[in-house]
């Protein structure tokens, strides 16, 4: 019959109505900004920048490589590299970004910078209260604005975050185990050139020794 469905989505609606009187699950409507429904998971704004540690300069995961600054479609990013290096989570020196500016009043969220950086450094937040009266520099959010540390990273998305954690420990220690390696193939090179140079003293003298018996055995 026509008009069933309306009638049926209508009956949906008062007995989420009336009910939300009786019960809290069918007042979908929360006090903001007193009350706040919770973010899902997934739920992504805008970049920031992880740290290690409890020191955002030290801790800093981004080497200042500049592929999210290419990448970006609006060209938001804005990334000068430093002259001298720091090391890094493990312990490698590696540049890092004197300036790394994201204008966000430009920024589309489209998450490319965090898919194409190779080093985990860059993560979509959840902060969406960012509203200010000037359009421009207020919305230019600084390297000093940017970083966050990885506990945040833990409490806004924390299974993304445990696996990166997993990947980067699992990194650390396959570059542990391949300097080991390096290490113990350099030590029995070196103890093999040494034997070898050890060598070539007892050939001759064996070689002499030879020599004169045989020409001794000529002359009887
Ligand atoms: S989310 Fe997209 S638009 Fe925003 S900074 Fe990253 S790459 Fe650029
Ligand atoms: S955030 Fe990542 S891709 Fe961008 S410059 Fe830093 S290390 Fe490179």
């Amino acid at each position: 019959m026509i008009g069933t469905g309306i009638l049926k989505g209508m009956a949906v609606t008062a007995r989420n109505f009336v009910g939300s009187y009786f019960e809290k699950e069918r007042l979908i409507t929360v006090q903001y900004p007193e009350e706040r429904s919770p973010l899902p998971e997934n739920y992504r704004n805008f970049p920031f920048l992880i740290y290690d540690g409890d020191n955002s300069h030290a801790g800093l995961r981004c080497v200042a490589c500049k592929i999210c600054e290419k990448e970006c479609p609006p060209q938001c990013i804005y990334i000068v590299k430093s002259e001298d290096k720091k090391p890094d989570y493990m312990g490698k020196p590696q540049f890092y970004p004197k300036v790394f500016d994201i204008d966000i009043s430009v920024c589309m969220s489209c998450q490319i910078c965090v898919e194409v950086c190779p080093f985990e450094a860059i993560k979509m937040d959840k902060e969406f209260e960012l509203s200010q009266r000037e359009r421009f520099d207020h919305l230019l959010l600084r390297k000093e604005q940017l970083s966050k540390c990885n506990g945040y990273y833990h409490n806004i998305q924390p299974v993304e975050a445990e696996a990166v954690d997993n990947n980067l420990a699992d990194a650390a220690a396959a570059a542990e185990a391949k300097k080991r390696a390096a290490a113990e193939a350099a030590a029995k090179a070196a103890a093999a050139k040494a034997a070898a140079a050890a060598t070539p003293e007892t050939k001759p003298a064996a070689a002499a020794s030879s020599s004169s018996q045989t020409s001794s055995g000529r002359s009887d």
